[in-house]
């Protein structure tokens, strides 16, 4: 194969980009060649060609986007090389460069992503830490967290719903293995060096100690730092101050409680973030889920929340006002990266005019809030955006349409000139037609031809000495004229003015608003703040939610409620609670379907969306501030990881035992059920006088009514049972907790309602009768603790 100058070209810019797709453009195509157009072609279903003997495969350049998010949802990192310079008449090659390196973590693009938090992680360990950064390069968020525990930080990376990891070789097993299907990206030792220099560069400080990062966890930014530069092609990364995620500010929740308690949307349908989500921004909906993962424990902190809550919800007018005036501010935090990243559309710029003309009448609302910040108001860029960019500007920089006239006198000019020009046309047109006789001559213009006079066959023999042959059709030909070239020329240099000018004025425009970014930033942070808050203070009128209280170790739920199961059931049947020092351990039993689960997790939600600051589902409550919420439910397995059902729950419990403290909350649902009984009751009643001696607050539902027998031996355990009424032969559940023990299980009943035909019913129902009757005619339901039954006797 003879290779081309372009072909050299492609090579070289290849070369530096052999673990991507390149995507290479040529006129109005991205080409792909080699390898890349087999797999480009194989993915996106395109045909595939050949130049120069070399396969091909190519997609129009405005449907770049489209192709663009199919290659990386389909698991391919693309790199994407650009025309740098206007194709000009002369052959000469055009200069190429790679302008950005796209993955599943580095979009920015509005079409690529949702209103949701789009996060890469760089996951690094030394020294007996492991390190997670992450970042959402379309907001320029960044969170450093360092713990010793690994488990710790992976949860937070599942809470989090990464779509890139980004780690050194030694780590890729690993982290494969526990993130299937998530994106990950090997990094070499270049990525961690000089990593105080990088961020002190990015940052542009003297100093980095104020961010108070140890020795790893900068290392592990300045990887991030580094790596944004190399998908984004820029040396100035938009990346905010990196926030340390510590124990000591927010709440950790390992994951299995995030799933448990079905805190945001997963893989079960219904969860709180979805009941409470009312926000009316993109960036107050992305604080309010963080808020809900990082419950807070510090107490001034959450009553600051709670105070502006009770505030809007007291002012119900203003709060109404102040969520209508939100709905009009769009996604500041991704506008500002996009410009940024220079990657922004005519519309980002309306979009910011419009969020910016909220501003003072939001200051106008807000100000009697003490602690509210008032809203910083850049006048002089909303004037700008104003006077610069039209009010629905359409197509691209360019095109004449997206600078408001008036803004520039010389693109006014030229844009005249053009738009004269048709008229122009039309009378030269006129004029040749008088001139020639042929009534159906027909002045147009083509992209290769330029402007031509088209006559049809017929006419031929009409047309004039002065015009010269240009192209021949079937039907007709086409001609050019001294005049009519002068005019494309004259037309052809109007219109690259206004493509030049305009172009330089948007891009003016934006540059302007880079000057104002970190006040740009602000202002989203402080929109995101009055969002959430303000939504929850619409949840609680909206719900009929009241304000927590907080006390040192009291817990007094009146009239609770699961804030999600009452969204979807009629007839919502409350419950209390009562927890202290002296009673601090509720064994529940009752039969399934009775409501156990439900109680017992509506307690950890009400506990959790007190600490974030929002009201609770409860005509009263009164509560401690938990440092952790721990919750063991159901039966999970986990067979892509190679453990069981109860290993399962046995990890889940380990943990538990190795993490939880008198302020801790302890919701267990069920332990022990996944091996034979006597093991499963033996541990289920060690682990509870573990936790009895620990002082956490414990919420025990189980099966096992033989740990209804700690009350016994233990002051703290108090027992709690699901009311049963039974009617005739119907069960009616009331799902109301009440003192005392489940005096049966109504297994036999739940499996009837389940469908379980009638001769198995009526056989379960002998054996029972043969084999579990006690002389009185009840069932013998609780065992005693260190009594055998043997299952079938004979
Ligand atoms: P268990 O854990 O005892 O098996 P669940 O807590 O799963 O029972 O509850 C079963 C169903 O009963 C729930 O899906 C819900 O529809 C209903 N339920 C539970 N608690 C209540 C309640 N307090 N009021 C009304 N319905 C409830």
């Amino acid at each position: 194969m003879k290779i081309t100058p372009l072909m050299e070209q492609y090579l070289r810019i290849k070369e530096r980009y052999k673990d991507s797709i390149l995507l290479f453009r040529l006129g109005d195509f991205y080409e792909a060649f080699f390898e890349d157009a087999h797999t480009v072609s194989k993915v996106l279903n395109i045909v595939l060609t050949k130049r120069q003997d070399a396969p091909m495969a190519g997609i129009p350049h405005h449907a770049l986007n489209t192709y663009l998010k199919k290659l990386v949802e389909a698991g391919y990192k693309v790199a994407i090389c650009d025309q740098m310079e206007e194709p000009s008449k002369s052959k000469k090659l055009i200069r190429r460069e790679v302008t950005r390196v796209v993955t599943p973590g580095s979009l920015v693009e509005d079409e690529f992503l949702t209103e949701t938090n789009n996060y890469m992680t760089v996951f690094i360990f030394e020294n007996g830490k492991y390190c997670a950064v992450f970042c959402d390069v379309s907001t320029g968020e960044v969170l450093v967290h360092e713990n010793t525990d690994k488990q710790e930080v992976f949860d937070l990376m599942k809470a989090y719903s990464i779509s890139e990891i980004i780690c050194p070789k030694e780590l890729v097993d690993d982290l494969r293995e526990r993130f299937p299907g998530v994106y990950i990206e090997v990094i070499d030792d270049w990525y961690f060096s000089n990593p105080e220099e990088e961020v002190k560069k990015v940052y542009g400080v003297e100093d980095v100690h104020h961010f108070e990062l140890s020795a790893v966890s900068l290392k592990a930014l300045s990887a991030l730092i580094k790596y944004v530069k190399y998908t984004m092609i820029t040396e100035n990364p938009n990346l905010k101050p990196p926030v340390l995620m510590s124990q000591k500010n927010f709440m950790l929740l390992d994951s299995a409680t995030v799933e448990n308690l079905s805190l945001v949307p997963g893989e079960k349908g219904k969860n709180l973030f979805d009941v409470l989500n009312h926000t009316e921004t993109a960036m107050g909906a992305r604080l309010l889920k963080k808020w809900i993962l990082h419950p807070l424990v510090d107490r001034n902190r959450i009553e600051e929340r709670l105070d502006i809550v009770e505030r809007f919800k007291e002012d119900r007018i203003k709060l109404d006002r102040v969520r209508e005036l939100l709905s009009n501010v769009r996604d500041l935090e991704r506008i500002v990266a996009r410009i940024e990243y220079n990657r922004a559309v005519p519309r980002d710029l309306v979009s910011l005019r419009e969020t910016l003309r909220v501003l003072p009448k939001l200051n106008e609302e807000i100000s009697t809030f003490v602690s509210l910040h008032k809203l910083v108001f850049p006048k002089d860029l909303l004037d700008l955006l104003e006077r610069a960019i039209e009010d629905d500007p359409t197509g691209n920089p360019g095109e004449g349409k997206v600078i408001r006239r008036g803004f520039s006198r010389e693109l006014d000019e030229y844009r005249d000139l053009l738009e004269h020009s048709e008229d122009k046309l039309k009378e030269f047109e006129e004029k040749e037609r008088q001139r020639t006789g042929i009534q159906k001559l027909r002045v147009g213009y083509n992209q290769v031809f330029g402007y031509y006079i088209e006559v049809t066959k017929a006419n031929l023999d009409k047309v004039p000495d002065d015009y010269e042959r240009k192209q021949t059709l079937v039907n007709s030909e086409r001609f050019v004229t001294p005049e009519l070239k002068k005019f494309e020329t004259k037309i052809m240099a109007a219109k690259e003015k206004v493509e030049e000018l305009e172009r330089e004025l948007f891009k003016n425009v934006c540059e302007e608003v880079k000057r104002h970014k970190e006040t740009l930033l602000n202002i989203s942070d402080e929109l995101a703040k009055i969002d959430a808050l303000s939504t929850l203070a619409y949840d609680a009128i909206l719900y009929g939610y009241t304000r927590p209280q907080f006390s040192e170790n009291e817990m007094k739920i009146e009239g609770g409620r699961h804030p999600v199961v009452e969204r979807f059931t009629r007839d919502f049947v409350e419950n209390d609670v009562y927890m202290n020092e002296e009673k601090r351990f509720l064994v529940i039993t009752g039969p399934n379907m009775s409501g156990k689960s439900t109680f017992i997790r509506q307690i950890g939600l009400i506990a959790l969306m007190a600490q974030i600051g929002s009201f609770v589902p409860a005509r009263r409550a009164v509560l401690p501030i938990f440092d952790r919420i721990f919750t063991r439910m159901g039966a999970r397995d986990d067979l892509a990881g190679g453990r069981s059902t109860f290993l399962v729950e046995m990890n889940e419990m380990a943990l538990i035992l190795l993490k939880a403290t008198k302020r801790s909350l302890v919701l267990l649902d069920e332990v022990g059920r996944g091996t034979s009984t006597q093991d499963g009751i033996s541990i289920a009643w060690a682990i509870s006088e573990e936790l009895i001696s620990r002082g956490c607050k414990v919420l025990f539902a189980t099966h096992f009514t033989e740990l209804t027998d700690l009350e016994k031996g233990f002051p703290q355990v108090q027992n709690k049972t699901i009311l049963v009424k039974e009617e005739k032969d119907k069960v009616i559940f009331t799902h109301k907790v009440v003192n005392g023990v489940a005096d049966k299980s109504y297994g036999i009943e739940v499996a009837k309602i389940a469908g379980i035909p009638d001769n198995v019913i009526k056989r379960a129902l002998e054996i029972i009768e043969k084999n579990f009757k006690l002389n009185d005619g009840k069932r013998r339901e609780k065992k005693k603790f260190n009594q055998q039954i043997p299952l079938f006797p004979v």
